[in-house]
């Protein structure tokens, strides 16, 4: 069967900046080493790197799969030690481009099969990559072809016919209701939260049979609703989004020194464990700003859009409704990046892509903020995909 190929309309413009980059990938974050590169490595035969190579590699012993096996080790700047002086790659230029390991061949790419079809994506965390992604004023569309070639690093998922046709019902509806410009984007979000409470409240097989009838259903009810009608129905929940300020603004450790430098500037007057009612009051002074700066709005569609086109069927496995809490949680934890900051950093589409390529880079590789986030909302009686619902609207 002839297999096809589906990508973003920028994915093939995609090149490294290398030297020019304002924050390599090479520093910064734990670098995966596949169990395949890795053994090879440890067992390199070439003098010129072989005890180079020993020294800077360990093994990951908290890595879940094949592709986390090993690391390499960082320096006192959290730089990749196969830097060289020049910040060159030693692996590459004494063994060639074909020794790297997995993830320096395909970083910032992500490349999977879906049954027949070969997705490619870019990740927000390589700025390069980020401001294709993001800076996007159209929105982001998509490119389906016959494939032509592909690298032999892709992931394979193989569903069912009934279960590929309910994962494109789906994620088809996500990117639908999230590129539906007449609304905010928290209205958005809201309505794919209604529709996943309303399938996840059927039986597997009604799932399947109803998913194209449902998504569409509520497609239209974004198109027959005014403006922000919907939202203004939903409360705001001060006391959870403090929380979740308070841990991901002052306690979430990173080692990233902008991540850190425009948290800790966040909401930097008001102590959120104590005094709601000041976040509150911040809240709605700079809400307006936020809300008609276009840039902003443009930006986080764009990077929940690539979300759910990355994303969605790692999650899907795991109920829709996990994969909702995830879209929220960023969202959540981004927005009060910006509004935080709002009063002390000039939003225009450069500083809120650097924002958010910092937010991915220093979030991404780290499933505990994900985890934290989500127990701060199970604190509430809610059931989890209301939990999420609540954490929309400020
Ligand atoms: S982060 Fe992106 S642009 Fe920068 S060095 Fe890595 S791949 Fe190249």
């Amino acid at each position: 069967m002839q297999k096809t190929e589906l990508k973003p309309s920028y994915y093939d413009q995609f090149a490294c900046i290398g030297g020019a980059c304002e924050d390599t990938c090479c520093a910064g974050w734990r670098i995966d080493i596949d169990k395949k590169s890795y053994q090879k490595y440890k067992n390199e035969k070439n003098l010129a790197i072989k005890d180079v190579l020993k020294k800077n590699i360990q093994r990951n012993r908290q890595g879940q799969t094949d592709l986390q096996y090993g690391k390499f080790k960082l320096d006192t700047d959290e730089k990749c030690t196969m830097l060289d002086e020049e910040n060159l790659c030693t692996i590459q230029k004494t063994l060639g481009e074909k020794a790297l390991c997995h993830t320096c061949t395909v970083y910032p790419r992500q490349n999977i099969q879906i049954n027949q079809t070969f997705e490619k994506s870019l990740d927000t965390s390589c700025p390069e990559a980020a401001r294709l992604i993001l800076l996007n004023k159209e929105g982001i569309d998509f490119i389906e072809d016959e494939a032509i070639q592909h690298t032999s690093y892709i992931e394979h998922v193989e569903k069912t016919e009934i279960e590929y046709q309910y994962f494109w019902d789906n994620r088809i509806f996500f990117i639908s209701a999230l590129q539906h410009r007449k609304h905010s984007i928290e209205t958005r979000l809201l309505v794919i939260g209604l529709y996943i409470k309303k399938i996840e409240n059927l039986s597997i097989k009604e799932r399947m049979k109803q998913s194209s009838y449902l998504s569409t259903h509520y497609l239209d009810l974004l198109n027959q609703l005014e403006e922000d009608e919907l939202l203004a129905t939903f409360q705001t929940y001060p006391l959870i989004q403090t929380k979740l300020a308070h841990y991901f603004l002052k306690e979430f450790n990173t080692d990233s020194a902008y991540f850190k430098e425009i948290a800790t500037s966040a909401f930097n007057s008001i102590d959120l464990l104590e005094d709601i009612i000041a976040f509150s009051e911040f809240i709605n002074t700079y809400k307006k700003d936020y809300q008609n700066n276009s840039d902003i709005q443009i930006i986080l569609e764009n990077y929940l859009v690539n979300l759910v086109f990355t994303k969605y069927f790692e999650s899907e496995a795991k109920t829709n409704i996990h994969f909702f809490s995830y879209l929220v949680i960023h969202f959540s934890l981004l927005r009060l990046l910006i509004i935080g900051n709002i009063n002390h950093i000039d939003m225009n589409s450069q500083s809120l892509v650097k924002i958010v390529q910092k937010f991915t880079k220093a979030c991404s590789h780290s499933s505990i903020y994900f985890d934290e986030a989500v127990n701060i909302l199970s604190e509430k009686e809610f059931s989890i995909a209301s939990q999420a619902i609540h954490l929309l609207k400020i």
